[in-house]
This record gives C-alpha cells, structure tokens and sequence, in this order.
C-alpha cells in the first residue's frame, strides 16, 4: 500500500529531542526544510544507540532481579515443602503419643477397679478376722476365767481322770483350731493388703508415665503450633516474591518493547539517512538514471520505504509494501516509467488518486497518492516514455507528499528496481 510508515511521529513516551530529531528527519525527506542538518540527525542517532545501550543493561539488570528472585522463590517453596512434612512428622507423632495416653489411661482405670476389688476383699477380711478374733477371746475366757458352763459342764460330767484330761485336750484342741484360723485369716488379710500396695504402687507408676507422655505432647503441639506459624510467614514471603516476579516481568516487557521502538526508529534514521546520502551523491547529476524503464519523478531519488516485507516501526506488525515510496514536494511532476496504455486513471482506495500504465508484455506500473486535480492524462490515452502522467500529493493512505510507485507482472507485485534503476 501506499502507506509511508517510516514518516509517522513517534510515540509520547520517547524523549523529546528524539521526537524532535525524527520531525526534523521527516521534514528534510519531505523537502519542507532544505536539504542538510546533518548535526541534528547524528545527534538523534548517537542518542538513540547510547539509549539502547542503557536499557540494554537496565534488561540485563532485570535478568538478573529476576533470576534471583526466582531462586529465592525456589529456595523457600523448598523450604515450605520441608516444613510441611515436618508438620506431618509431628501430627503422626501426636496422634501416636495421644494414642499411648489413651491405653495408660485405661489402665489406670483397670489397675484402679483392681485396687478397689482388693481394698473390698481387704475390708471383708478384716470384718471376718475382727468377729472371729472377738469370738475367740470370748471362748477363751468363758473357758478360762469365767468358767464356761459348757466347758464346765462337759468337764464335770469327766467320769475319771483320764476321762478328764481326754476332755481339756479335746477343748484345747478346738481353742488350737480356732487360734490357726485366726492366724490364716491374719495371712490371708496381709496378703489382700501386700497385692493392694503393689496396685497402688503400679498405679503411681502408670500416672508418672502418663504425666510424661502428657507433657510430650504439649511439647509436640507446641513445636507443631511454631511450625504451623512459620509457614505461614513462609507464605507470605512466597506471595510476596511471586508479586515481586510479576513486577519484574511487567518491567522487561515494558523496558523490551522500549527497546524495540528505539532500535526500529533508530533502523528507519539510519535508512532515511542513506536515502538522503544517496539522493546528496546524486543531486549533481543532470541526467535521470535509465535502467528496463525510466525513473518516474525526475529530481527525487531516495526511496523512503523499500519494496518487501518491513517491521511497522510502530504497531511492531508485519507488512508487504508492494512498491517503493519516493518522498517529493507537492505537486511534483511524474513521468511515465516507460510507453504505455494508460488503464486506470481515477481513485484508488488506499492508493488515492492512481495512474496504471500497460507496457505490453503483461507488465503495467502504477502511481500512487496523486494529488487532487493531479491526474494529467485519461484510460486509453498513449503515452510516452519520460511524458509528464501526474502530480506528487498525499492523497489515500499515506502520512506524506510522495509517490508510490509499482510494476505488476502478469497480475502479481514485482520489486521495482528490477525496472527502474534505484539508488
Ligand atoms: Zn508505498
């Protein structure tokens, strides 16, 4: 198309004098200022070079941010990773600890209905102990100082002395019998009274041990509380970097994109300037130069915007410029690349106001952005070779006075400079 992006102004955020050089670039091609001021060019390009220089190293400055950012991220998602099992670690020991209070507490408790059971048996006995022993005593003094009257009796009703003494045996036998079972009743009630003390004493055992456990767990949940809170900070931190990341990439992509406008300003000043440089080397000559076809605007060499594929300086977008683009004052002439039918000779879009010539052989040029009232000739007129066909102007797409010019063959875009001799 028609479009001569190399001419837009540059974007707000670039620094004035940059913006300022460019106009001032822009100008010269368009002719409004007389050729020359090289100064301020060269300015704009040596400030344009340090520029890309200096967020060359602010980028790699970001890297490295970056970089480390990320190992800090790493190094603490590491961290986090570690303490989360220990956490785990600690809550399997809880609930191992918890599980072993649990048993000794039953324990306890059985050891307990044991000691109770026996403190029971304990009290039986030493009931039965008491009553026999009062019983004893009895017997033995209704025997021995009062003189039981049963004893008395089964004394005194003795038919002989050896009857007698037969009968006191026989009675302190029975005394002897009673005495034993008051011994073992005294041995059975010690022995219920030994297993008690033991309980006890296992009890007290169980409770130490319990109480032990007891604070290892208050110490466990501790260290899980401490845990648990470290991590959290830990996440907070995690968070933080992440942010921290975010901000960091935001800031390459911006510095990036700075980057890639300063060096596609700086590519198109260094064209502009070889176009001017080679326009300069040919202002002295007084002939057009002649290649298959004759250049179309006699007196304006440079080509602003070359034939093929470019990078749009400013939307960063891939475009085909089917032509070349000869920046020229208003209302200069063009000349017929070469004979020719003229085809097309109104508005274009894009291309505004056009002239399409047919050279025969299937090969037509065509001439772009004519200015209004421009068209100098009509479809199906002849023309001739370096015959005057139009005015330079801006009409269409374009951002500046300049023609677009273009060889089609058989149908299809062709590079121009195959035909015309470019500079
Ligand atoms: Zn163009």
């Amino acid at each position: 198309m028609g479009k001569a992006p190399n001419r837009e102004k540059g974007d707000g955020r670039r620094r004035i004098h940059a913006v300022l050089g460019g106009i001032l670039a822009a100008l010269l091609v368009l002719g409004f200022l007389p050729a020359g001021n090289p100064t301020a060019r060269a300015a704009s390009e040596a400030d344009l070079k340090q520029k890309i220089r200096s967020l060359d190293t602010e980028l790699r400055s970001k890297e490295g941010e970056k970089s480390q950012a990320q190992k800090d991220l790493n190094q603490l998602r590491a961290d986090k990773e570690r303490l989360k099992q220990e956490i785990s670690a600690l809550d399997s020991q809880i609930a191992e600890t918890n599980a072993r209070v649990e048993n000794l507490k039953a324990k306890i408790e059985e050891n307990t209905k044991k000691k109770e059971e026996r403190e029971a048996a304990l009290k039986a006995a030493t009931e039965r102990l008491e009553t026999h022993r009062e019983e004893l005593q009895k017997r033995l003094y209704r025997l021995y100082v009062q003189g039981d009257m049963t004893y008395g009796e089964v004394l005194f009703g003795a038919r002989d002395f050896a009857d007698f003494v037969g009968r006191v045996e026989i009675l302190s036998a029975a005394v002897e019998a009673d005495k034993r079972l008051l011994v073992e009743y005294k041995r059975a009630k010690d022995e219920v009274e030994r297993q008690k003390r033991a309980l006890e004493s296992l009890i007290a055992s169980l409770e130490t041990d319990r109480r032990a456990l007891q604070e290892e767990l208050s110490r466990l949940a501790l260290r899980k509380e401490e845990h648990t809170a470290k991590l959290s900070t830990y996440e907070e931190t995690e968070r933080q970097i992440a942010q921290k990341l975010e901000e960091i990439d935001a800031e390459l992509a911006r510095i990036a994109a700075e980057r890639s406008r300063a060096s596609a300003e700086l590519e198109r000043i260094i064209q502009e300037r070889r176009a001017q440089e080679a326009q300069r080397a040919r202002a002295g000559q007084s002939t057009v130069p002649e290649g298959i076809f004759t250049w179309p605007v006699p007196g304006y060499y440079a080509i602003s915007s070359p034939y093929g594929y470019r990078i749009h300086p400013i939307f960063g977008t891939r475009q085909f410029h089917n032509g070349i683009d000869i920046p020229a004052p208003m209302r200069t002439p063009i000349v017929a690349a070469d004979t020719g039918v003229v085809t097309y000779a109104r508005w274009m879009s894009g291309f505004g106001n056009t002239v399409i010539i047919a050279h025969g052989n299937g090969v037509s040029t065509l001439y772009g952005h004519i200015d209004y009232g421009g068209i100098l000739v009509s479809e199906g007129q002849v023309v001739s070779r370096g015959q005057q066909i139009a005015l330079v102007g801006t009409t269409g797409y374009s951002t500046g006075p300049h023609l677009h010019f273009s060889v089609i063959e058989n149908g299809s875009y062709v590079p121009p400079c195959n035909y015309v001799r470019c500079p």
